[in-house]
């Protein structure tokens, strides 16, 4: 099948990639519905995600808190007044101190904690706000320095820093392998990194690698172009 185009109609895609994880998690001696999917709708616009939400997905990823609070707050009014459930949010891409705030506000899930000042800052603003959205550390699986997230040395200390320091608990983990090679040897790591903290949520695997994450345990997997089409512009 060829990729489809931006701004066309996911509704086909989407059945197709929702079929093929109800039918990898069969493969995989899972339970159905153990693995998510989150349909990362970064650059596309609303038309395009408003036949996902009419087509059933609830669970969206985006990765720029301006992108977000532009698109979704009408996104999720309408789906709402439509009475057709509350949409989920995750927050994919790196997170700034000062964005702290409006990310709190903004999403149901920070999938990128991965610095001790972004602990303190989201702590702060979860108590002010009363409101807790789940928060995932990142690890850099691959070890690659213009890559965000803890190290897998350093991530045990950082999960026990965040809950004995900040009071926030890490209700997953999250990675994004490199580029180059074989990818399983992260999604186990990440997997084995979480078993051993007590870390239930895994969010990994793409559009390219998603099945052999859900082989490894992925609960969540994060899914753009397979769904929406190629972005535009280099990837990321
Ligand atoms: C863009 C992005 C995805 C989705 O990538 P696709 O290859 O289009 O499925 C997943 N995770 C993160 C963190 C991303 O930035």
């Amino acid at each position: 099948m060829d990729a489809p185009q931006p701004e066309a109609d996911p509704t086909q895609a989407l059945e197709t990639v929702r079929h093929e994880l109800a039918r990898a998690l069969v493969d995989a001696g899972r339970p159905e519905g153990s693995a998510r999917l989150c349909a990362v709708s970064k650059t596309v616009g609303q038309g395009p995600i408003r036949a996902a939400i009419a087509a059933g997905q609830r669970l969206f990823g985006e990765n720029r808190v301006q992108e977000a609070k532009a698109k979704w707050p009408e996104l999720r009014a309408e789906t709402e007044a439509a009475g057709r459930g509350p949409v989920e949010l995750h927050l994919i891409g790196p997170l700034q101190t000062n964005k702290a705030r409006e990310a709190v506000a903004l999403f149901d899930a920070i999938q990128t904690l991965d610095r001790e000042r972004l602990a303190a800052a989201l702590a702060e603003e979860i108590q002010r706000a009363g409101r807790a959205p789940r928060l995932f550390v990142q690890v850099n699986t691959g070890e690659e320095p213009q890559k965000a997230g803890v190290s897998p040395r350093e991530a045990d200390a950082f999960i026990a820093r965040c809950r004995t320091g900040y009071g926030i608990e890490a209700s997953g983990l999250m990675c994004i392998p490199p580029a180059q090679g074989q990818v399983s040897p992260h999604f186990a790591l990440l997997a084995k990194i979480a078993a051993r903290n007590g870390v239930k949520e895994l969010s990994m695997g793409m559009s390219g690698d998603w099945p052999l994450a859900v082989q490894l345990g992925a609960t969540v997997v994060r899914v753009g172009s397979a769904i929406f089409g190629a972005r535009p512009g280099p990837a990321g």
